[in-house]
C-alpha cells in the first residue's frame, strides 16, 4: 500500500472510480493509518462520506460521520448491506465528482453488517441519512457512482459539467 500520507481524493472519470474493491483481510497498522487518512481528506472536505477508492486503494472500506462531530467518526470494514426498507429521494452529492449534486432514490432503512479496525464484527441498523451515507459508500465499493443512480432530468442537468471534469482541457 503507497504511504497513506501521499493519498488524495480521486475525481471522476479516474477509472479506479468503476472498480470492484477487494476484501480486507489484513486489520494491521496499515489499515489503521489508511482509515485515518481517509477521516482527515473526508473532514478537510466537509464530506459525510468516503470509500478507499475514492483515494485510489481497491479495498472494501469506508468512513463515514454523519453530523461533523469527531466522535461520530465511523470505520467500516467489508460492509454488507440487507433488510433494506422504504423508499425516498434525497439529494446527495460526491467528494469524487465536484460540482454535481443530484436526486437520488433510495431505500430508507437497512441494516449493515461489517467489520472495525481490529477485524471484529459489527451489526447495525440506521434509517435516513445514516443509511444513506452507507448505501453511498457501499456502491463506491462496487464501482457504482451517483451518476449510474440519477433520473433523466439530473442527466440531462449535469451533462455540461460532467463533460467538463471528463476533459478538462477543453
Ligand atoms: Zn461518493
Amino acid at each position: 500500500m503507497p504511504d497513506p500520507t501521499s493519498l488524495r481524493i480521486i475525481h471522476y472519470p479516474d477509472s479506479r472510480l468503476r472498480a470492484r474493491s477487494a476484501p480486507v483481510d489484513r486489520f494491521n497498522a496499515e489499515l489503521r493509518d489508511l482509515a485515518a487518512r481517509m477521516l482527515m481528506l473526508m473532514r478537510e472536505s466537509k464530506g459525510v462520506g468516503l470509500a478507499a477508492p475514492q483515494i485510489g486503494v481497491l479495498l472494501r472500506l469506508f468512513v463515514m460521520n454523519p453530523t461533523g462531530q469527531p466522535s461520530d467518526d465511523r470505520v467500516l470494514v467489508n460492509p454488507v448491506i440487507d433488510e433494506m426498507e422504504g423508499s425516498a429521494v434525497a439529494t446527495e452529492g460526491c467528494l469524487s465528482i465536484p460540482g454535481v449534486s443530484v436526486q437520488i432514490r433510495r431505500p430508507v432503512a437497512c441494516r449493515i453488517v461489517a467489520q472495525n479496525l481490529a477485524g471484529e464484527p459489527m451489526e447495525l441498523r440506521g434509517r435516513d441519512l445514516v443509511a444513506r451515507i452507507w448505501q453511498h459508500e457501499t456502491d463506491h465499493l462496487n464501482g457504482v457512482l451517483i451518476l449510474d443512480r440519477m433520473g433523466p432530468s439530473d442527466r440531462v442537468a449535469t451533462r455540461k459539467v460532467l463533460r467538463a471534469l471528463e476533459d478538462p482541457v477543453r
